[in-house]
């Protein structure tokens, strides 16, 4: 039998965060293969995976190691459960990821998506502060940040500050407090209007990735710590996009010598293979769930496919290849180079601002007329010359792989530099150039 994967998506797919009825007119691009930094498509074509297939591959794809490591755990067991049961991976990564957060966070709970990463978060800060003594008990409800992004479960979309994605669901969500992001002031008057209320502070550190690469001034992460320990407030960090390397340090947490209480990693856990998803938490949170069985003091939440054992030999070979490739070490020169050619792009007429830190940078084409679809157009535009990028509305997105090479570095920027140019062009372009020409006379 022979399938048409174009033909079969458009019958039977439902892409995320896809407007369905453009997608079915277009023709999708279908990936089968990569290698390293490139994405090969059915008709062989290769291109730069400039967004890291959703900001999750760190080491590039088919990395021997890491292959290495998933098809030995399939020689012994592809998948078991967390739940009354145990197995190494899962004991291992803990140990591991543990000894490599800030200190302080000594538990891991895993779970599969970023998403259920801070859903998890949110509720065990919830229960905890329900589980303490007297007043406590009253701290039902949670600060974050406008513009803030924590994933697409009902709990993580309640925290989220973004109207496009909260409008449709706003009945089911929960009710929170929005403070303005990098404006300590404004968390603390929030913090202090409702003091007795606030069960935790949930923020992404240093970068708010899908709010367009929003970048807090340097001493915000620091002071909202100072603000959650003066107001007896938990803080959970979502370094779901920041963590693994990103932004230039293992975790962005590191950058203001700041230990949150919860810590909710998943996109680049596993180096990028596989889903997986970790909320590390203090000592102090989990001894508030220690209890006699009848006290009912456990945490009633788990996920069937938990802390899978594939997906903990990856993300196991994942921490080695940082080890043994010395993939932080290794990654400073590119941030320098990358913020060098940066430099270029930003002085481009067409460009408003360069945001970002380390390897999570957005390129701001400022306002235009949402049915110019600027950013689609460059999108498409970067397809063309050989590179994946995706943007988030007017803001161009760049978050290569870890390992990209130099020179695969400035072909990307390179590309997105003509790309942001030749989509300019076309869609100011004068009406006359692009109305439609005269049917040719047919041929006789
Ligand atoms: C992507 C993202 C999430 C959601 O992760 P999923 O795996 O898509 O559920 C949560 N928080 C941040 C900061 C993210 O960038």
């Amino acid at each position: 039998m022979s399938v048409d994967p174009a033909q079969l998506d458009r019958d039977h797919l439902w892409h995320p965060f896809t407007p369905q009825r453009d997608w079915c007119g277009e023709e999708p691009l279908v990936i089968e293969r990569a290698e390293g930094s490139q994405l090969i498509a059915s008709d062989g074509r290769r291109y730069l995976d400039g967004a890291s297939s959703l900001w999750c591959n760190v080491h590039g794809h088919r990395h021997p190691g890491i292959d290495r490591a998933v098809i030995e755990q399939l020689g012994r067991v592809a998948h078991s459960t967390m739940l009354g049961l145990s197995h190494p991976g899962a004991a291992e990564l803990a140990a591991r990821l543990v000894d490599l957060a800030p200190p302080g966070l000594s538990r891991v709970f895993y779970s599969d998506s970023g998403s259920t990463a801070t859903e998890i978060a949110l509720k065990m800060a919830f229960q905890y502060q329900q589980q303490r003594d007297g007043q406590e008990a009253r701290r039902t409800s949670f600060v974050h940040l406008r513009d803030a992004y924590h994933g697409d479960t009902i709990g993580s979309v309640s925290v989220g500050g973004i109207d496009l994605f909260q409008a449709t669901y706003r009945p089911l969500l929960f009710q929170t407090h929005a403070a303005e992001p990098g404006d300590a002031a404004d968390l603390e008057r929030v913090l202090a209007a409702h003091r007795e209320e606030i069960a935790a502070v949930i923020v992404e550190p240093l970068v708010q990735g899908a709010a367009g690469m929003l970048v807090h001034p340097p001493g915000y992460l620091r002071a909202v710590r100072k603000l959650c320990d003066r107001f007896g407030v938990l803080l959970i960090c979502d370094e779901v996009a920041t963590g693994f390397g990103r932004t230039g340090t293992m975790f962005a947490c590191e950058q203001e010598q700041v230990a949150p209480d919860f810590l909710c990693l998943a996109k680049g856990l596993t180096g990028g293979y596989m889903p997986l998803a970790a909320t590390l938490a203090t000592e102090r949170v989990y001894e508030g769930f220690l209890g006699a069985p009848e006290e009912q003091r456990t945490f009633f939440h788990g996920h069937t496919y938990t802390g899978n054992p594939l997906a903990c030999a990856a993300a196991l070979a994942s921490l080695d290849a940082f080890e043994r490739e010395r993939t932080m070490l290794r990654l400073q020169p590119k941030i320098r180079l990358l913020t060098e050619l940066l430099d270029e792009i930003e002085a481009m007429p067409e460009v408003a601002e360069v945001r970002g830190r380390g390897f999570m940078v957005g390129i701001d084409l400022g306002e235009h007329d949402a049915t110019l679809r600027l950013g689609d157009r460059v999108t498409l535009e970067a397809r063309k010359r050989g590179a994946i990028i995706r943007p988030l509305g007017n803001v161009i997105v760049l978050m290569p792989p870890l390992s990209i090479s130099k020179g695969d570095l400035r072909r990307l920027v390179e590309i997105t530099g003509e790309s942001i140019a030749a989509a300019h062009d076309a869609a100011y372009a004068p009406a006359a150039a692009i109305a439609t020409p005269a049917p040719l006379p047919r041929a006789a």
